[in-house]
This record gives structure tokens, C-alpha cells and sequence, in this order.
């Protein structure tokens, strides 16, 4: 008999409703993902790396142009140069990324932060490395508890995980919750790993408040970042991690043992891509619009939405609709109703009692997203 790591882990929930969605015929706004198609000029560049033969083994820590280009562009952002030779690794996939770097620096009985509603993904790496994970919550309106996050720091905490902007809630982090996060870990040796995969799609105006901003933050952080959000090619499972040359080094004995090195076509399409800023400049507003689209359909709705400020997750509360459990009304609104999406208890060790909240995913074309809010008005 198998003796389970993970013994109170079943199917991720975005398995599980992209799967009801196809059965029943739903619209799918439940795993995060676009519907429209992507530029063809990066198609293009897929191809024309795969036909001048680039099929083979890319170096372990990713393509040296590509490195370049991650540590140009970041530079341009963020206003710090990592060094792309010891400093940036590229990853297949955000996921794969922060599974490396929680292994790379939990021991067994090392205490990781998280904060719920958290990326399903977070908890169960932490314990198959025998980490012990410690949940505290995001506070009224899905914002930043920095002093929940602060009681929860103990001498043995290792790591704090945060996100921005954040999945699912749809908030962001800004600049003085990055400047009491530099507080509480000021004086410990904890890691930061803070994951910025959406950082595109801040709206509003905002900044985006990287760790990278800041120092004393980055100097101790696992910066992970992800190219399908940005592209639109979550299928291409590519991204990677930025962090000083110590933590790298590390980061990369894991790495290479768990994929060796990413998908070497498409590293090559990235790095010539990623050069142009114009084409990832019109990001924020071009998700901004889907956000207000959807809420405006939405305000006929019986649905009461929360504060998007980021991440293509608009998240709404249905208690004037029903008291079922967010599991059974999302099943029922898929199965009746036509569109899937996602509960919000999953992302939780404990859910709040009484909390009724799902997540919409709005990357979506305009007609998917009318089809679905004429449904979701029904209800
Ligand atoms: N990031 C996607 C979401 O939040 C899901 C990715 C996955 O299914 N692993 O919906």
C-alpha cells in the first residue's frame, strides 16, 4: 500500500471545474485562462526557431539571450538589473518555479507563511517538503493583514509567501504593505517568495509594487514571474525566477534535477518577443476593459462584486442568491445555469463560515463574456 504525501489532497479545483464545464456545455470562466487566440507574430517566431533547428536541450538555467532579455526587461520596470547569468533562471511555468524554489530552502519543520485565500499550489509544496505551513487570512475585502501576517512570524519561520497582484481575491499589494512587509522581516533571515505572475494586469493606474522596488526585500526574495499571463499562452507553461546569486544557486540544484531546462523553441520566441515593449505595454488596459465589461454586465446581476484592482479574477459575493456552500452553488450554476467558475473554498485551510464567494476569470473575448453575463443575470 501507498503511504500518501499528501493524504487530504484530491484533484485541483481547476481541473475539476474546467472538466464539469466541458461535460455540461458551460461557458468556462472558472480555471484562469484566454479564450482568444494569440499574436501570430509570436506563432511565428515558435515555428521559425523550431525550423532553424532549435529542438534540442536549452542550458540548464535557460537561453543566455533570453536570460538577457528577462533582465533587461525587468530592469526597465523595476529599475535593478539582475544579473542573467547568476540571477535568473527560466522556469516551465510559474507553478514549476515557486515548487523549486520552496524546495530549494524549506527543511522538514520549517514553518512557511500563508496567506488565504491562497494559490492552491502553495500548501501542499510546502508539506511535501516537510515544511509546516502557517495560514493567516487576507483581512476585510480581501486586502493585506500585514498584522495578522506579523503575529504569525515565529523563530521558526522560513518563509513568507505573498502575492501580487493576488489569486483569487483580485487585490493588489501596494507600497505601504511592501513597506510593513520589510518591517516584520527585518532582523530574520526568512525568504520571501513573492509571486508576481499577474504583474501586468494592475489597473487603474497603478503601479505594480514589486518586491523588486524595494532592497531589503529583494535581497531575501524568490521573485517568480510567468510569460502566459503576459502573452496570453498559459498552454506554453513558461516562466521563471528571479533572486541573488546565493538563493540562485540553490534554486538551480533543484531545477535541474526536477526539468533540467525549459522548452528551447519557445525560449527563443520569448527572448526576440519580449524586446518590443509594446507588446506588453497594452496589457493592463486591454484586461481593464474585460473588468469593466464584466462588472457592468454584472450590476444587473444579483451577484455583489468585490474590488478588482488586478489578476484577470473578478470575485463575487452571491449571499443575496442562495445559502448553499460555494462547492454546490458553483456546481449548480455550472450544471443550470451554463457557466463555470471557481468556489473560493479551496483556497483556504479553513473557509470562513458563511462566506459565499466565487471566482470569475475574464480573459475572455467580448462575446464570451456578454454570453455569460446574460446566464449569470438569470440566476
Ligand atoms: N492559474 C490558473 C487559475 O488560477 C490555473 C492554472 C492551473 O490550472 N494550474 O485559474
Amino acid at each position: 500500500m501507498i503511504q500518501s504525501k499528501l493524504p487530504h489532497v484530491g484533484t485541483t479545483i481547476f481541473t475539476v471545474m474546467s472538466k464539469l464545464a466541458a461535460e455540461c456545455g458551460a461557458i468556462n470562466l472558472s480555471q484562469g485562462f484566454p479564450d482568444f487566440p494569440i499574436d501570430d507574430k509570436l506563432s511565428e517566431l515558435v515555428n521559425a526557431a523550431m525550423r532553424a533547428g532549435h529542438n534540442q536541450y536549452a542550458p540548464m538555467p535557460g537561453l543566455p539571450g533570453l536570460r538577457e532579455a528577462i533582465a533587461a526587461k525587468v530592469e526597465r520596470l523595476y529599475g535593478f538589473r539582475y544579473d542573467p547569468d547568476t540571477e535568473v533562471t527560466v522556469a516551465s511555468g510559474g507553478t514549476q518555479a515557486i515548487f523549486t524554489a520552496i524546495g530549494a530552502v524549506v527543511h522538514p519543520g520549517d514553518e512557511v507563511i500563508i496567506v488565504d485565500p491562497a494559490y492552491d499550489c502553495y500548501s501542499p509544496t510546502v508539506e511535501l517538503f516537510g515544511g509546516k505551513p502557517v495560514h493567516v487570512r487576507l483581512g476585510t475585502d480581501m486586502k493585506f493583514d500585514a498584522d495578522a501576517v506579523a503575529q504569525a512570524i515565529t523563530p521558526k519561520t522560513r518563509m513568507l509567501m505573498i502575492n501580487t497582484p493576488h489569486n483569487p481575491a483580485g487585490t493588489i499589494l501596494r507600497d505601504a504593505d511592501m513597506r510593513r512587509i520589510i518591517e516584520m522581516l527585518r532582523g530574520t533571515d526568512i525568504i520571501l517568495l513573492s509571486d508576481e505572475v499577474y504583474e501586468h494586469l494592475v489597473f487603474d493606474g497603478e503601479p505594480h509594487a514589486s518586491a523588486i522596488n524595494y532592497p531589503e526585500l529583494r535581497e531575501r526574495a524568490f521573485v517568480i514571474f510567468s510569460f502566459g499571463k503576459v502573452f496570453h499562452t498559459t498552454g506554453w507553461k513558461m516562466g521563471y525566477a528571479l533572486a541573488p546569486k546565493e538563493m540562485m544557486t540553490e534554486f538551480r540544484k533543484v531545477h535541474q534535477f526536477n526539468v533540467f531546462s525549459a522548452n528551447t523553441p519557445i525560449q527563443h520566441a520569448l527572448a526576440a518577443y519580449m524586446k518590443e515593449p509594446a507588446n506588453y505595454e497594452a496589457v493592463p488596459s486591454f484586461y481593464q476593459a474585460k473588468r469593466d465589461r464584466f462588472a457592468n454586465g454584472m450590476s444587473k446581476s444579483r451577484f455583489k462584486l468585490l474590488p478588482c484592482e488586478g489578476s484577470y479574477f473578478q470575485v463575487a459575493d452571491y449571499s443575496a442568491i442562495s445559502t448553499e456552500d460555494d462547492m454546490t452553488f458553483a456546481q449548480r450554476v455550472a450544471r443550470g445555469f451554463g457557466v463555470a467558475t471557481i468556489p473560493l473554498s479551496p483556497f483556504y485551510k479553513e473557509p470562513p463560515m458563511n462566506q459565499r464567494l466565487l471566482r470569475f476569470c475574464f480573459a475572455k473575448q467580448d462575446a464570451t463574456l456578454d454570453a455569460a453575463i446574460e446566464k449569470l443575470c438569470r440566476i
